[in-house]
């Protein structure tokens, strides 16, 4: 029985190198597998995702109007289908993902974000948080030592960002993780 997983976890918790791992372990058995990327974060070019441990494989480029179900059933002989960037995900895209479990019978792997800057859901997270078989939770590390579970958004002069657009395109803020205590008091955005 095939599964639908979803990965997540706050910003730089590993979740492209687990999912390139995970892809390397079914290549080694002689299986089957296609990647996706969303064309938002194709930050390398031409669909390929890559680690930042060095790790790269080739990846499908998705868009907002791409059908998951339709373009995985005609691929021959395929064991798993993995998606990064989960978050990014639509609704209908998350559930296109639940068919190809319940009828095309393959497990899919999604990783992904659970919250952005401000603390909301995705809209890919909260579809997968909700339907998905196995929730599985990648850990990294606030700076006071407890599980980081939120993202904080800051500038290239390291002021937090509270404001703004849920997805940042091409801009030059980054982001650490958190715990929440250290996001409320922080960003002043839970309280
Ligand atoms: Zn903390």
């Amino acid at each position: 029985m095939a599964s639908l997983y979803f990965y997540y976890s706050a910003m730089n918790a590993g979740k492209t190198t687990s999912l390139l791992q995970t892809d390397h372990n079914y290549g080694e058995r002689g299986m089957k597998t296609v990647l996706f990327i969303n064309a938002i974060d194709d930050r390398y070019g031409k669909g390929l995702i890559k680690s930042r441990i060095g790790l790269q494989k080739e990846a499908v480029i998705y868009d907002a109007n791409f059908n998951f179900y339709d373009y995985v059933k005609n691929l021959e002989g395929l064991s798993c289908v993995l998606v990064d960037e989960a978050q990014f995900l639509s609704r209908e895209q998350v559930d296109q993902l639940g068919d190809i479990v319940d009828f095309l019978d393959i497990p899919v792997l999604t990783y992904g974000l659970r919250t952005d800057f401000q603390g909301n859901c995705f809209s890919g997270s909260e579809r997968l948080l909700a339907i998905a078989d196995i929730l599985v939770e990648l850990k990294t590390v606030c700076f006071c030592g407890k599980k980081a579970t939120m993202n904080m958004r800051i500038d290239a002069e390291g002021n937090k960002i509270t404001e703004g657009q849920q997805i940042d395109i091409g801009g030059n803020e980054k982001y650490i993780s958190v715990c929440r205590k250290h996001f409320k008091t922080e960003t002043k955005i839970l309280r």
